[in-house]
């Protein structure tokens, strides 16, 4: 019988945006993400009374607390499985108050925790803790999963920057840093920094990416800067000799973005590289002026998925919108790995399951090549290798030889 199952080896690749820093200090914390929603509640039910755990994975989705549930749990901060948005019980907010007053008096302010993403990053990373080892045992977990070297965009605080640029494996880790701790960085981690990071909207996850159109049900689109004030960001970016990667999701946001990085490179900004992070519903007009700014476009093939996960809450049109690679390579004139370049986000980490979602996309304008796709991640940085990717046609998975199929 003939087999529809093909192996290819794979050089070790280069997760181009990913969350160091804040995943390597998550590691040790409990993971909501593969629990139903039962095992979920019973398991945060059970947490010890006399302390505060984090927990990570939180889908909103499938987990729905109510305030009188919150009320009711041990002291727990929940992070969403999109980072953006978090939950905290009543009994949480006597160990968070010490030590991140501000977190604990915004947390019913959507639009705060938006605009200051970077903030939560360092308070997740500070109640969870860094240090060498978990780093190290982070970088060997992505290697076996076909990730040698990966960018942290946004490194969580200035401790994590000088870890991470002091590591014995700095040459595979590179971060980027918000305006205000770039500005606070010692030279050093300043120049180990590959640019600044400006978050412009909110996640599918937490339902408040600025796209266009309604959200199904709850949600609604956030926008962190007025379009002022992000030409001000921009602008003072430009003139730090260093790169700029700006996260802009849905379609307000992505039009935002380009209006004001139009503006601030004809007054002069400029950057050794400039990249718009996701642009999951980048559309035709947007990709012909990103282009002619000469932009590259930074996006993550495994959000593909949200087509299917986000059903629940993206109108039919965003659905299909969704990562349009083939009308940005073929009609717009990207090429992967030079101006159009792939990460994970971490959402999974690894090359297996963005390989499943190029292969085998739900809609054929997400498709990509095997070859484009490992042309967007491009080589490993500080290390070399490789690793054999099984292809099941017939069952449409992909899995790294050895490890759990996608
Ligand atoms: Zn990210």
């Amino acid at each position: 019988m003939p087999t529809l199952t093909r192996t290819v080896r794979l050089p070790l690749l280069h997760d181009n945006h990913n969350h160091v820093s804040l995943y390597a200090a998550l590691a040790s914390c409990p993971d909501l993400a593969d629990m139903d929603a039962r095992t979920a509640c019973s398991f945060l039910h059970g947490l010890p009374q006399d302390r505060l755990t984090v927990v990570r994975g939180w889908r909103t989705n499938e987990l729905v607390l109510s305030p009188e549930e919150l009320a009711g749990l041990p002291p727990v901060l929940l992070i969403n499985f999109s980072l953006h948005g978090f939950g905290l019980s009543d009994a949480a907010l006597a160990f968070m108050e010490p030590a991140v007053s501000d977190i604990v008096e915004h947390r019913h302010d959507a639009p705060w925790c938006e605009a200051n993403v970077p903030r939560l990053f360092s308070a997740y990373c500070g109640l969870a803790g860094l240090d060498e080892t978990k780093l190290a045992s982070f970088m060997a977990g992505l290697k076996v999963l076909g990730i040698g070297s990966a960018e942290d965009l946004v490194v969580a605080g200035a401790q994590a920057a000088t870890l991470m640029s002091q590591s014995a494996l700095s040459s595979r880790m590179a971060y980027w840093a918000s305006p205000e701790l770039y500005e606070a960085l010692a030279q050093p981690e300043r120049q180990a920094c590959r640019g600044i990071k400006l978050f412009l909207d909110g996640s599918l996850g937490a339902r408040s990416a600025a796209i266009r159109g309604l959200w199904l049900g709850a949600g609604s689109g956030i926008l962190a800067y007025s379009d002022a004030g992000l030409y001000e960001a921009i602008s003072a970016a430009g003139s730090w000799d260093t790169g700029l990667a700006v996260h802009a999701i849905g379609g307000i946001a992505i039009d935002q973005a380009l209006a004001a990085c139009e503006r601030a490179l004809r007054e002069g900004a400029r950057f050794t590289t400039a990249r718009l992070e996701h642009v999951q519903f980048i559309d035709r007009n947007q990709a012909s002026k990103a282009r002619e700014l000469g932009l590259t476009l930074s996006m993550q093939p495994n959000f593909s998925s949200d087509s299917r996960d986000y059903a629940d809450r993206l109108p039919a049109a965003a659905l299909a919108a969704n990562n349009p690679f083939r009308m940005l390579i073929d009609e717009a004139g990207f090429t992967p790995g030079k101006d159009l370049i792939f990460g994970s986000d971490g959402m999974p980490h690894g090359i297996a399951y963005p390989a499943r979602e190029a292969l085998f996309p739900d809609y054929p304008g997400q498709r990509l090549s095997l070859e484009e796709l490992v042309a967007g991640y491009g080589l490993s940085r500080g290390i070399e290798g490789s690793v054999w990717l099984e292809i099941d046609e017939e069952r449409k998975t992909v899995r790294i030889a050895g490890n759990e199929a996608f």
